[in-house]
């Protein structure tokens, strides 16, 4: 049985069936037993006690017998006998009883012998309902496990197909997310058209993973995606290959990209892939072998798969930080689409969306319930415009009013709050001064990288974000560079000084960034007049693990001091510097900060707008 050519709406009916079956299936069962049951032949026979037959016996109201195995008798009556509504009876032969067959014999007895047939029909037929009766409770607790057409389907992928004859979702349908869907429409183009790509001898990505939280739109970026190129679409979740019994997922894993070889061009969509692709060895007890063979095998199926193919693997996850290295190497997914929590504008645009599927009463501002949900993803905003229809449902009321917003939003702030992503409006707003001290040095000073994107939505663990962009790549920076990264480290920093009089925990890895390239400018890189040209201190890692680096002490006290000092010199002039510079245009980080905390995300060229900084020519050199 394999579904793969159902539309999505006909997996109710595969339910409907399969409990339907299930039902067949019981009335069989109970069926064969009962045919058991009368092939047993004896019956309908009343078990005496062997006491009584003996009585009969004696009495001379037995007209046949026939002995089975000198162990159970079955036989019938005289019709004239005294109990008249006993006919056939059988009893069991408790002990060896040598008196029995010359007492028969003398009451004129016919007596039969037999062996309790052990006809192989027989023997088929007992064992027939216990095997199907485990069967049975398998299937059933299939059932149970939650997906509707399991039992038969081992190893079949139940990718479902999206195809154009369905509700088909395009990039209108998804609101914001601009970068992201920028990045896929270059996939999209491909699968639209991939000879041009390929005539041309261009290197599509084989694979592309959507990094995000739960509920920011991935699933529905890859469905949009499907639908803008309108290709074939199979989804699958990475716990869907995670089974019970080793090499199952494996084997799902193969028959999913035979689907898509099959059906190209088309998207594969692996949802949860940490589901599947967490770092092999890591599992406790070392022994997860069915994850890590799922694993292997998609390695597999991807290095064998070749673009050109037209087949685009997609996969989501919101902890790529988990996922086993070799998942991201070249040829694999080697491109990576961070799809974010929205911003106000972009919450009301998701909110639009959903408001569009319900009748809204005139009193209804989506901008004011955009501002009231901070923190919020796509799936919360969407949960909500569904809730606030249930609170007017409940009333009765032909329209969805702004009352049933706010009940709504009540309701679902206190489940955000219980994941605890949610920002009170003073932290925001410090938040807001914090990254915007950042941001405003992007401008402020010459020799620092472009500005992309500054944000005051969490991610991760920061509670807000000042995004650079460097024009182009750079292997090695000069010591302006340097001093200008420093600056802006400490932009938050002071911003909060200045603006509060005092600072917050917040501050911790801007000091830590400030102080290593601080330290690493004195000791690697021989920036200091004082020290010059030398190095301090070996390193024992290397650097790109990520670790801290353990450092040989091959210099004396002296230096040491005179490290820290040369040290402390540093931060402290970009520390008084940063500060005198904010402290100069402070109407421009107001105006910045308080803006930030309104949109929650500004772009580079909102910002140049709102501050009246001249837009910059991009320097692009080939
Ligand atoms: P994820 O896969 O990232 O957990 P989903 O794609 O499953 O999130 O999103 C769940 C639902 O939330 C979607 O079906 C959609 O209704 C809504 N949603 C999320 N993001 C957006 C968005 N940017 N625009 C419109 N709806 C969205
Ligand atoms: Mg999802
Ligand atoms: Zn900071």
């Amino acid at each position: 049985m394999d579904n793969n050519d159902q539309e999505p709406n006909r997996k109710v009916n595969f339910r409907f069936d399969n409990n339907r079956f299930a039902l067949i299936f019981l009335i069989a069962l109970v069926g064969i037993f009962f045919f058991i049951f009368l092939a047993d032949g004896t019956t309908p026979a009343v078990e005496l006690p062997y006491s009584t037959f003996y009585q009969y016996l004696q009495d001379g109201q037995i007209d046949t017998v026939k002995i089975l195995d000198y162990k159970e008798i079955h036989g019938v009556l005289k019709s004239q006998g005294v109990s008249s509504d006993i006919n056939a009876f059988r009893t069991r032969i408790p002990y060896p009883d040598d008196d029995l067959m010359p007492l028969m014999r003398e009451k004129g007895v016919r007596v039969k012998g037999d062996s309790k047939g052990v006809s192989p029909l027989l023997i088929i037929l007992q064992t027939v309902p216990w095997l199907l009766g485990l069967v049975f409770i398998w299937f059933m607790f299939r059932q149970v496990q939650g997906s509707g057409n399991r039992a038969f389907s081992f190893g079949k992928s139940r990718a479902k197909r999206y195809t154009d004859n369905g509700k088909n979702l395009t990039f209108g349908d998804v609101a914001g997310q601009k970068e992201a869907k920028y990045e896929l429409q270059e996939v999209v183009d491909f699968l639209k058209n991939p000879q041009k790509f390929t005539k041309i001898g261009a290197k599509i990505p084989k694979g592309v993973l959507l990094v995000g939280m739960p509920g920011t739109g991935k699933t529905l970026l890859a469905k949009a995606c499907a639908g803008e190129a309108n290709v074939s679409f199979f989804h699958m979740s990475g716990s869907d290959f995670v089974e019970m019994f080793v090499g199952v997922g494996a084997s799902r894993v193969r028959d999913l990209f035979e689907q898509g070889r099959k059906n190209a061009p088309c998207i594969l969509f692996i949802d949860e892939l940490d589901a599947v692709g967490r770092t092999r060895g890591a599992g406790m007890g070392g022994g997860h072998d069915e994850r890590e063979q799922t694993l292997n095998q998609m390695l597999v199926e991807m290095d064998g798969f070749e673009t050109k193919d037209g087949v685009i693997i997609l996969a989501a996850t919101n902890r790529p930080d988990v996922l086993d290295p070799a998942l991201l190497r070249p040829g694999r997914f080697d491109r990576q689409v961070v799809v974010d929590m929205p911003d106000v504008q972009e919450r009301e645009d998701i909110l639009k969306i959903h408001g569009k599927k319900v009748p809204l009463g005139p009193d209804v501002d989506l901008n004011r319930i955009a501002r009231a949900t901070p923190g919020t993803s796509g799936a919360d905003l969407a949960n909500l415009v569904n809730e606030a229809a249930l609170f007017a449902a409940r009333d009765n009321r032909e329209q969805v009013i702004m009352k049933d917003f706010e009940d709504a939003r009540d309701k679902l702030l206190l489940g955000v709050a219980r994941r605890s992503r949610v920002i009170s409006p003073e932290e925001k707003k410090m938040t807001a001064y914090h990254e915007a001290g950042h941001a405003l040095l992007h401008y402020l000073l010459p020799d620092a990288d472009p500005l992309h994107k500054v944000t005051v939505i969490p991610h991760g663990r920061a509670l807000g974000l000042a995004m650079s962009l460097p024009e182009k790549e750079i292997y090695s920076r000069n010591k302006k560079w340097l001093l200008a990264r420093i600056k802006i480290a400490m932009g938050g920093f002071a911003a909060e000084k200045l603006t509060y009089g005092e600072t917050t925990t917040g501050t911790k890895s801007d000091i830590e960034q400030a102080t290593a390239l601080a330290r690493k400018m004195v000791v690697e890189w021989g920036m200091s007049d004082e020290l010059g040209f030398i190095t301090f201190g070996q390193e024992d890692e290397p650097i790109f693990l990520g670790k801290e680096i353990a450092r040989h002490k091959d210099y004396s006290e002296t230096t040491a001091t005179t490290i820290d000092k040369e040290i402390q010199s540093i931060l402290r002039s970009c520390q008084e510097d940063t500060e005198a510079l904010l402290k100069e245009h402070k109407d421009s980080l107001v105006l910045l900060a308080e803006n930030l905390y309104e949109k929650e995300s500004l772009g580079d060229r909102e910002i140049r707008e709102l501050l009246g900084y001249p837009e910059v020519k991009k320097v692009t050199d080939l």
